[in-house]
């Protein structure tokens, strides 16, 4: 008997049960897949984010993983004009001076061991349901991968498990407004010039709502995508790739992404 669950190993599940070791609770962490694996993302941690890992003392860790440490963020408009946001402005304690950008293969990855280190884990195993007694959810099932059923039970139960949360779903809390949900296309690069220590966003006229992002994401490789909301998308005759290749040849992008090759 736990006293936590905790569903998906995703930051939201390890972080968890980083603070939950802390509070001294017995915990589990259930995820349906096997790391390293990888997560579609742009890869940046932002300020909150990196307000955790501090919180966490393992702000230090982060800069031995593959990865671009961040100190500007250069947003672009339509018109293709700049601005800067310097992280390493004013500063009190709270202020944070660096971001990151880590591929979630390696920082997923990492999380996962700092917690298996101190908790239960078990991956590859794919929570099913709840289990439900007197009205109050008392713990889950699952399946492993070779199909053996099991269940766990604690108290509580969180639901750390995505955007597509089975447990939300289980629990009829699962709600997916369609205004809200965007589409994003998302590739690694090699090549892309201009790369620095800045995360940019560009909100181009060829994808207007949305913007055009290109990270650095460690080693030379860029993180780069498209993302723009789905009502959008419906009415568009255009697919996401075309309108990435689209951005990255305008007069702008076009001699950046020159000598620049995808890599996946
Ligand atoms: C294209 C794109 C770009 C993005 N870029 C950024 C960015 O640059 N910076 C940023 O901060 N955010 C970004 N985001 C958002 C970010 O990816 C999410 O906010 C983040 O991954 C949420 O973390 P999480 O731990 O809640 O969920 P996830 O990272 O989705 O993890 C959920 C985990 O739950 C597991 N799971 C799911 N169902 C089950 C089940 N039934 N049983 C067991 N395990 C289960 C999954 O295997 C997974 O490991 C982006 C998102 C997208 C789609």
């Amino acid at each position: 008997m736990y006293d936590v669950i905790i569903v998906g190993a995703g930051p939201a599940g390890t972080s968890a049960a980083l603070y939950a070791h802390r509070l001294g609770l017995n915990c589990i962490l259930l995820d349906k897949a096997v790391f390293p694996r990888d997560k579609i993302c742009g890869d940046a941690l932002s300020g909150k984010s990196v307000r955790i890992m501090r919180e966490l003392d393992i702000l230090d860790e982060l800069d031995n993983l593959d990865g671009s440490e961040i100190n500007r963020i250069t947003f672009g408009s339509p018109k293709n004009i700049q601005f800067d946001v310097n992280l390493k402005g004013t500063q009190n304690n709270n202020h944070i001076t660096k971001g990151f950008v880590i591929p979630r293969e390696i920082f997923d990855n990492y999380l996962f061991e700092k917690a298996a280190a101190v908790t239960d884990t078990r991956q590859g195993f794919s929570v099913k349901d709840l289990i439900f007694e007197n009205n109050h959810v008392v713990g889950v099932e699952g399946k492993t991968r070779e199909g053996t059923e099991e269940e766990f039970r604690a108290p509580i139960v969180m639901g750390c498990d995505g955007c597509n949360s089975i447990v939300a779903r289980k629990l009829g809390l699962y709600e997916m407004e369609m205004d809200h949900v965007s589409v994003a296309v998302r590739c690694y690069y090699e090549g892309v010039k201009g790369l620095t220590d800045q995360i940019e966003l560009h909100y181009v006229k060829e994808v207007n709502p949305g913007y055009f992002w290109l990270f650095p994401a460690g080693d030379g490789r860029a993180n780069i995508g498209i993302g723009l909301s789905k009502s959008d998308m419906k009415k568009e005759n255009r697919t996401l790739r075309q309108i990435m290749d689209e951005v990255t040849q305008t007069e702008y992008f076009k001699e950046r992404f020159a000598d620049a090759k995808q890599l996946e």
